[in-house]
């Protein structure tokens, strides 16, 4: 599981800077959970051979300035609780205020590791002034300059000393449980769908030796193949049997579908798609992810809201329309066959090898079918593909003046490479290298 930063701080200590710089990496993803969250902004980063998650609070604007304390100390806690490290961030230019003193007390009784920062620290760094912030009681001070990018490093490596590297998963057994998790806002039936899976009778859950994960997962076979669910719903162990409990957490969700193979995207047929819907969707993309669409309550809705629905799915998921779309009831037991045979898919496609000789026949087929475009004085030259990873799947082509291959023309790549390999369900990434 990747752990969780927290960045908490008076306003305008420089929190959102730090964040941006922190997110500041290929696959930085600030996903907005507008309302669930207030004003908690999540983001991906990556450092040092370690994906992490950080929590910023700093985007809060209250309404009314009497409320700044208490809703401030509210986003401060929830923020907290959330992460594994708190990175408590002062301002070097302004000093240390009432605030911080407030922030510092409330952070040694909250019992997480906290590190502090002393923001706006350029030029600063053999300064007495930075002797002042040992008061906060937080231990050594570490100065940085978020808007120039200094001291950010260092400040990383004290955050994620404890945490292990990311791991390898490239190579994991063909019969390797499929980990799965099934996202989702509140209330679309995550819980209802889970505890109808784990009643199933074809579905036997079993002790899977050397499980070292942290948060609860459940493994079980179903048809001879093997699962492991991830919990987002707040899955609870009672003697041998697990119960969802719901209780939506952002971090919780993030976690789980960076952690797992193929995510089941639940949505409210009876709700239509939302901006959390749409948001989720977007970090599972972003993730790179397999996923197949699962529209429950579908057994609640007549046909014209059914059509409204489709509609609804056609204008704001349509960039995830590699995505199997199933309709389905948690509730009434429908339609569960065809969305195991859909995560199957799903799964197969993003772990699909692809051998060289073959991407590289079919790369030259392409190119014989429609030529990629000239470009003022250059005309790419596609030579061979082979594939620099799965789950996604990455297929890397070599050649020269590849940097003027036009966005459509990946994307007729992809469809030609998709359609050969059958590759439903998941993302795809082509990426193109050229030789001096
Ligand atoms: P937040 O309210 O804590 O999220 O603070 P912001 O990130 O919005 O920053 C507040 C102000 O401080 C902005 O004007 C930033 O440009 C400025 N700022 C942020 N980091 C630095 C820094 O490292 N050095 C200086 N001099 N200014 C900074
Ligand atoms: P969660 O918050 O995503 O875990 O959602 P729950 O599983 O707690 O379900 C929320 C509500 O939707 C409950 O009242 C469920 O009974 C109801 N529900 C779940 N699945 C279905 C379904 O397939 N059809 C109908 N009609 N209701 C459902």
């Amino acid at each position: 599981m990747k752990p969780v930063i927290a960045l908490v701080g008076r306003p305008n200590v420089g929190k959102s800077t730090l964040f941006n710089r922190m997110t500041k990496s290929r696959d930085a993803i600030v996903a907005d959970f507008a309302g669930l969250t207030r004003d908690r902004h999540y983001g991906d980063g990556k450092h040092a051979g370690r994906s992490f998650i950080v929590i910023d609070t700093g985007g809060f604007e209250p309404e009314k300035p009497t409320g700044i304390v208490a809703k401030m100390a509210e986003q401060t806690q929830a923020a907290v609780a959330e992460a594994d490290v708190v990175i408590f961030v002062v301002d070097a230019r302004a000093g240390l205020s009432a605030q911080d003193h407030d922030i510092a007390r409330y952070l040694r009784t909250a019992n997480k590791r906290a590190l502090l920062a002393v923001n706006k620290a350029e030029g600063m760094v053999e300064s007495p002034a930075l002797a002042e912030f040992f008061e906060l009681g937080m231990g050594e001070a570490h100065p940085v300059s978020a808007a120039h990018g200094q001291g950010i490093r260092s400040l990383l490596d004290a955050a994620l000393d404890d945490f292990p590297e990311d791991e390898e998963d490239a190579e994991e057994g063909a019969d390797a449980p499929i980990r799965l998790a099934v996202a989702g806002r509140p209330n679309v039936g995550k819980s209802t769908l889970i505890n109808t899976w784990l009643g199933e009778e074809r579905l036997v859950a079993f002790d899977m030796p050397g499980t070292t994960r942290d948060a609860i997962s459940v493994p079980f076979e179903r048809n001879g193949r093997r699962f492991e669910l991830i919990d987002t719903a707040g899955l609870r162990r009672k003697g041998k049997v697990f119960e969802a409990i719901e209780k939506f957490s952002v971090v919780k969700t993030l976690q789980a579908i960076a952690d797992a193979h193929v995510v089941v995207l639940l949505l409210d047929a009876t709700q239509g798609v939302s901006d959390q819907d749409a948001h989720i969707a977007g970090y599972i993309l972003e993730s790179g992810r397999a996923v197949v669409v699962a529209v429950n309550k579908w057994d609640a809705v007549d046909s014209y809201q059914r059509q409204m629905f489709e509609r609804s799915l056609e204008q704001r998921l349509a960039f995830l329309r590699f995505a199997e779309v199933l309709q389905i009831s948690a509730l009434k037991r429908q339609g569960l066959t065809p969305l195991w045979r859909a995560i199957g898919d799903a799964h197969r496609s993003a772990t699909t090898k692809m051998p060289t000789p073959q991407l590289t026949r079919l790369l030259h087929e392409a190119v014989e079918h429609q030529q990629p475009k000239r470009s003022g004085m250059f005309r790419p030259k596609l030579r061979y593909a082979h594939q620099g990873g799965m789950n996604p799947p990455i297929v890397v082509i070599h050649g020269n003046a590849l940097e003027h291959v036009t966005e459509a023309y990946k994307r007729y790549l992809e469809a030609r490479f998709r359609a050969h390999f059958k590759l439903v369900g998941t993302p795809m990434r082509i990426e193109m290298r050229s030789s001096k």
